[in-house]
């Protein structure tokens, strides 16, 4: 679980996340839509301590994420993330790709990593891709290897930041059906997405985000029904 209270960013002179507070339970899928720029991958970023929050706490799984004396590594194993581009190691094969932290961050051995591997490749659809090179693979491929690479550190919950956005149509459904069984096995998870269709679909619970605040959340059906402000409903209309 996500508790996250009274949490502000600033760059610089520029605040950008002004006083979030929510909570995302056990096995919860929270989806979170609003305009660009208006805080998404910031909040996401700084769940997972890739940004350093200016003030608030962010308690995740009991552990106050915020504290000075965490341990990053820890933190970040606990927690995966899947960005829009990817990110895999274009140097290193699918194999290696889904090893490396398993067995850096983790300390597994090679023969255990390559075994989460495996199970993990299978679970995204792709078994019998370990040798090939990211570049080799489509833009939906390499997202569900960015996805099981995450798996494979057993973490807590998954952050998703537009995962589908840079994907050609035809290869959004994949991701999002990968997402979706994750969804149904219980994993936790912090979607940011334009993906109306799964947020009402999968989402437990759907945030719109505007200049840096919460402006509405709530069951993902009735937002998206019925918007309680007016910028909600000019978002809405926009996107729907
Ligand atoms: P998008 O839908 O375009 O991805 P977003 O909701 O994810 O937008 P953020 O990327 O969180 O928005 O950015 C929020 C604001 O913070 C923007 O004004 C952005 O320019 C600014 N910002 C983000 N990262 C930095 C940074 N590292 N340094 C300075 N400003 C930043
Ligand atoms: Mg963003």
């Amino acid at each position: 679980a996500i508790e996250v209270r009274e949490l502000h960013k600033y760059f610089g002179e520029l605040e950008v996340l002004k006083g979030i507070d929510f909570h995302v339970d056990h096995g919860q899928v929270v989806c979170v839509i609003g305009p660009s720029g208006s805080g998404k991958s910031t909040l996401l970023r700084c769940v997972n301590r890739l940004e350093d929050p200016t003030s608030g706490t962010i308690v995740v799984e009991g552990v106050d994420i915020c504290d000075p004396e965490a341990d990053l590594d820890d933190v970040r194993s606990r927690i995966g993330m899947v960005f829009q581009s990817f990110n895999l190691f274009p140097h290193m094969n699918v194999m290696r790709n889904l090893c490396i932290a398993q067995q850096r961050v983790r300390g597994r051995g090679k023969d255990e990593a390559i075994e989460v591997a495996r199970t993990n490749l299978a679970k995204v659809g792709l078994a019998g891709k370990e040798d090939a090179y990211p570049a080799h693979l489509s833009g939906g491929q390499q997202q569900r290897v960015a996805i099981a690479r995450a798996l494979s550190m057993d973490p807590d919950m998954m952050l998703f930041d537009e995962p589908t956005s840079a994907l050609d149509p035809e290869l959004v459904g994949d991701v999002l059906a990968v997402m979706k069984d994750l969804a149904s096995e219980g994993m936790t998870m912090m979607v940011v997405t334009h993906e109306m269709g799964f947020a009402r679909e999968v989402g437990d619970k759907l945030v719109f985000m505007d200049d840096g605040v919460i402006v509405e959340e709530g069951d993902p059906v009735e937002v998206l029904a019925d918007p309680q402000h007016e910028r909600t409903r000019s978002f809405l209309s926009k996107v729907l």
